[in-house]
């Protein structure tokens, strides 16, 4: 049975920053919202690759944690009702009767649009894998690639996997609440910031982790799709059996473009050539935000995203309500939803 596609304004691939912003633009100019996102939490890079890492740029913040701004971000889009569909990746985007786009996902959610934006940074996040036999049974359950909720790892024996940044600030901070953590890394000197590394060597010191270096990562010991333990080897061929109740295996993330390089969007070295005073593609109703966007002198920070979603929305307004004229009003002066002025 053909499923019926969900309706609305504007459907945006990406919840990085420049996507969660875009929503609340487009809230302000009476455009509402779907958001898909290939990763399970909002915040694109911002939470995927940096969550602690405070940010210095961002104006009227001295200084941010990524994760805040995401927070914040998602706070400000709230009064606008944005349905999300994370944890998919847009797969198929086609044009449909009167200038509407249908988006299919990668779990067959249709979604229908009468503009897209797309806002992928530099494409879909994927996590780089271990090879370990019969992972994918244990996915979301005991193995993680990254931290929704720290809380859910109270009590638990946790194994954390890599050498950079993810693996040591994840083994210092749950080391705090976990009931074991270990932590596997193929070589004896972490790749993370230096004072990092010395904290982690300092609860190792102390017993609050397990170091287990130089090893790697051999096999998954389960009971069903419930994780029991992780098996490594180190290059001497010596075994060890950690038990585990989760897995956090952080080698990385990869990214890639996908299914956007066949949308016969004009790419420049595998990002959108868009008009820089309204971020429009060369397909009509497609507009482009954040990274992913590109047009002489562009800056890539995250504040360019921020106004090219602004500009964005206001052209886009002219296609969705093609019969409303646009009477642009400062946020000052209407306010928000729940937060009205006048
Ligand atoms: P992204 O944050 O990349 O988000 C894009 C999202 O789209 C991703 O979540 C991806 O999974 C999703 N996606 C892609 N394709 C699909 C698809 N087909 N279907 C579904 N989802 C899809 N910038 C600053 O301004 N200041 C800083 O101090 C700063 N520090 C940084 C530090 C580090 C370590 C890194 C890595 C970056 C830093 N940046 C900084 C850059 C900043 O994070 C990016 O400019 C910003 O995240 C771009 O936002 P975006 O919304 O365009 O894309």
């Amino acid at each position: 049975m053909t499923k019926t596609p969900e309706r609305t304004d504007v459907a945006i691939i990406g919840a990085g920053p420049a996507g969660l912003f875009a929503v609340f633009e487009c809230g302000m100019m009476n455009m509402r919202c779907h958001v898909i996102d290939v990763l399970e939490a909002v915040g694109g890079q911002c939470q995927a690759l940096y969550p602690d890492k405070p940010i210095f740029d961002i104006p009227g913040h001295t200084r941010i944690l990524a994760s805040d701004l995401v927070m914040k971000l998602e706070q400000q889009a709230a009064p606008f009702d944005p349905a999300y569909h994370l944890g998919q990746q847009v797969v198929k985007l086609a044009q449909r009767e009167q200038g509407r786009w249908l988006l299919e996902t990668s779990r067959d959610i249709l979604i229908d649009a009468q503009v897209v934006f797309v806002a992928a940074g530099v494409g879909a996040f994927g996590p780089k894998r271990p090879p370990l036999q019969g992972i994918e049974r244990f996915e979301g359950k005991g193995i993680h690639y990254l931290v929704k909720n720290r809380e859910g790892f109270r009590g638990k024996k946790v194994v954390i996997a890599g050498g950079g940044d993810s693996a040591v600030d994840w083994a210092i901070s749950l080391s705090e609440l976990a009931a074991k953590v270990s932590v596997v890394h193929r070589r004896t000197k972490f790749r993370a910031a230096p004072a990092s590394a010395e904290k982690l060597q300092k609860l190792a010191d102390v017993g609050a982790v397990d170091l287990v270096i130089p090893f790697q990562l051999a096999a998954i010991e389960g009971d069903g799709d419930s994780l029991k333990a992780i098996i490594v080897h180190d290059l001497d061929g010596n075994e060890r059996r950690l038990e585990a109740d989760a897995l956090l295996s952080f080698f990385g993330l990869s990214q890639n473009l996908g299914p956007i390089a066949d949308w016969e969007l004009n790419l420049n070295d595998s990002l959108i050539a868009v008009n820089p005073g309204t971020s429009a593609t060369n397909k009509p109703g497609i507009f482009a935000i954040g990274d992913i966007a590109t047009y002489p002198g562009k800056v890539k920070l995250i504040l360019s995203g921020f106004a090219e979603a602004a500009q964005a929305a206001h052209a886009a307004h002219s296609l969705v309500h093609p019969d409303e004229e646009l009477h642009f009003e400062h946020s000052s002066i209407k306010g928000v939803p729940g937060n009205r002025l006048k």
